[in-house]
């Protein structure tokens, strides 16, 4: 076919749709400095904590380098959509402090000039777009009627072929004549757009990825298709006419999209836009629990793949975050420690430095990380957020923090601020269990495990202690009392004892950790004396007493 041809087939297709060259215009390039980034979750199910860390980079990029970062929504699947899950999706980006600057924001909300945001709203644009490539003559229509004939098609024509075939598979319909399409049409049939691929396999794309460095990729040679026999663009076809159209500069995306990057470059190509910048981000992997190997964070197996996990956890989202941009770039942890105290904005991102290996997502380090954020906030800090937390995820903790609010600013207070700050808090889930000991509802009717501890001599201490123990002023009066009590004592465990009889007198370790567990139910607990303090000397004292009685029993 000659031009001519070419443009009478797009008109036959495509009648009553605009140019291309209409679009193209309405959408001016945009006057920004920095990187255009994008996050284009499909509503399909939850955000996944893998695009939340795609989310950071597209941010982080658009932060530094003083760019725009918007939301577009991919919902051509529309098989598999989940209801709501785009609007939840972008809610997260929000709740976890990556808020897009324009584009989608949820139900038929949006924000921004180069709309809409949403695909199933952008037919009219993905018409104009099929009819140029028509025109230009780098896609035909494909009248096969059901997917399942079409494979059989090109299964024939691979067995037909050589080994290479499998990725040189030109399809049958492109040699169609214009004669040929106008009676296909005119029978009422339905056609998909297929790219007419003029990709050679022996030759390659030479390409820089921002992550994965320089790249020689080969060339596609498939005819694949653009838009579905329905009208609803595929993946390739939609992302490099929204991308284009919407000014995106870098396509920051997962690395199971790097594979068909050359059809993407081909598609660009084909219509003469300017290439944008790729950078594919590694998988955050796991090891599994049956096979003790890497793999990718499973939707099925993972429960913290739905970045809602974290939430209902109670995490400051802000751990969640340092910990995505410690796997990110790994000098954060440095610049984390040099500048304890300004927001992780101010780190100087850098995405050349992202790794190319796949890293495993560490439950340790990312409670580390979470226990240093919430071990610098004031005690009314945690305790608004564990409230608001409990608000949303929890009614009987909600009730129960609400209805102590002094108990648990008071233990919360203890050992907080200063240079060393108790890291005894990971989420905020955990504050009604770790702080048990301060709550009305407590039992301190408990049995423990004595261990090589003289049961008789414990008895007798916990006895004395009870009946002298008075509130005493300070810290340090308090811990005397307490060494000079049980300096009367031999419930030191006898193994230590014979090894030092020396360190036995006044073990006050000992001694302390067992008026701990009386008191708290823990063997770990913020400062005894404050909490002791907290709960006043009577109920101190009739602690003590059940614990004495439960030894006896
Ligand atoms: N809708 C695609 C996804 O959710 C977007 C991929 C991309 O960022 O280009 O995987």
């Amino acid at each position: 076919m000659d031009n001519d041809q070419f443009n009478k087939l797009a008109e036959m297709l495509y009648p009553n749709v605009l140019d291309a060259s209409f679009y193209l215009q309405k959408y001016a390039p945009r006057n920004v400095k920095g990187e255009v980034t994008r996050i284009a979750p499909s509503p399909t199910g939850f955000l996944h904590i893998g695009q939340l860390y795609q989310a950071l980079v597209h941010r982080m990029l658009a932060n530094k380098t003083g760019g725009i970062f918007y939301c577009r929504l991919e919902d051509t699947d529309t098989k598999r959509e989940v209801e709501n899950a785009g609007e939840i999706a972008y809610d997260m980006l929000v709740r976890f402090g990556l808020k897009p600057d324009e584009g989608y924001r949820g139900g038929h909300k949006e924000i921004g000039d180069y709309g809409p945001y949403v695909q199933s709203e952008r037919t009219q644009i993905y018409n104009a777009f099929a009819k140029e490539l028509v025109k230009r003559g780098h896609a035909f229509p494909c009248f096969c009627a059901a997917a399942e004939n079409k494979e059989e098609i090109l299964k024939r024509r691979e067995e037909e072929l050589n080994e290479s075939a499998d990725i040189e598979v030109k399809d049958p319909c492109r040699n169609l004549t214009l004669k040929e399409i106008e009676n296909n049409l005119a029978a009422g049939k339905k056609f998909a757009l297929r790219l007419k691929s003029e990709g050679d396999i022996n030759k390659t794309h030479v390409f820089e990825d921002k992550i994965k460095g320089k790249k020689d990729l080969r060339e596609n040679a498939k005819d694949d298709v653009l838009i579905k026999s329905n009208g609803i663009p595929v993946y390739a076809f939609a992302h490099v006419v929204d991308d284009t159209l919407m000014g995106t500069t870098t396509v920051i995306r997962g690395q199971e999209w790097y594979q068909s990057l050359p059809v993407h470059l081909e598609l660009s190509r084909a219509f003469d836009f300017k290439p944008f910048k790729y950078a594919h981000t590694p998988n955050i992997c796991v090891l599994d629990e049956t096979t003790g190997n890497k793999r990718k964070i499973s939707k099925r197996k993972d429960t913290f793949a739905d970045v809602r996990f974290f939430l209902k956890k109670g995490y400051p989202v802000n751990a969640v975050i340092e910990y995505l941009l410690n796997l990110l770039n790994s000098d954060f942890e440095i610049w984390r420690k040099n500048n304890p105290d300004l927001p992780y904005t101010d780190f100087p991102f850098d995405i050349k430095k992202i790794g190319v290996t796949n890293p495993l997502f560490d439950f340790v380090k990312l409670n580390d990380i979470s226990k240093t954020i919430i071990s610098k906030m004031t005690a009314e800090e945690v305790y608004n957020n564990a409230l608001s937390w409990a608000q949303e995820w929890d009614e009987d903790s909600y009730k129960i923090i609400k209805e102590n609010k002094a108990a648990l600013i008071s233990v919360l207070s203890i050992d907080r601020g200063g240079e060393r700050p108790r890291k005894d808090i990971t989420y905020y889930s955990e504050i009604c269990e770790l702080y048990n000991y301060v709550l009305p509802s407590f039992k301190a009717d408990y049995q423990i495990e004595l261990g090589e501890v003289d049961k008789a001599s414990l008895t007798e201490f916990l006895s004395a202690y009870a009946d002298e123990y008075t509130e005493a002023i300070d810290n340090t009066a308090w811990f005397e009392n307490l060494k000079d009590i049980a300096a009367r004592f031999n419930f030191v465990d006898n193994k230590t004892y014979k090894q030092n009889p020396t360190a036995y007198a006044g073990n006050v370790s000992d001694a302390s950790k067992f008026v701990r567990l009386a008191i708290t139910g823990k063997t770990n607990s913020p400062e005894l004396y404050s909490i002791m303090k907290i709960l006043g000397a009577a109920e101190c004292k009739s602690r003590i007493k059940i614990l004495v009685k439960n030894l006896a029993d």
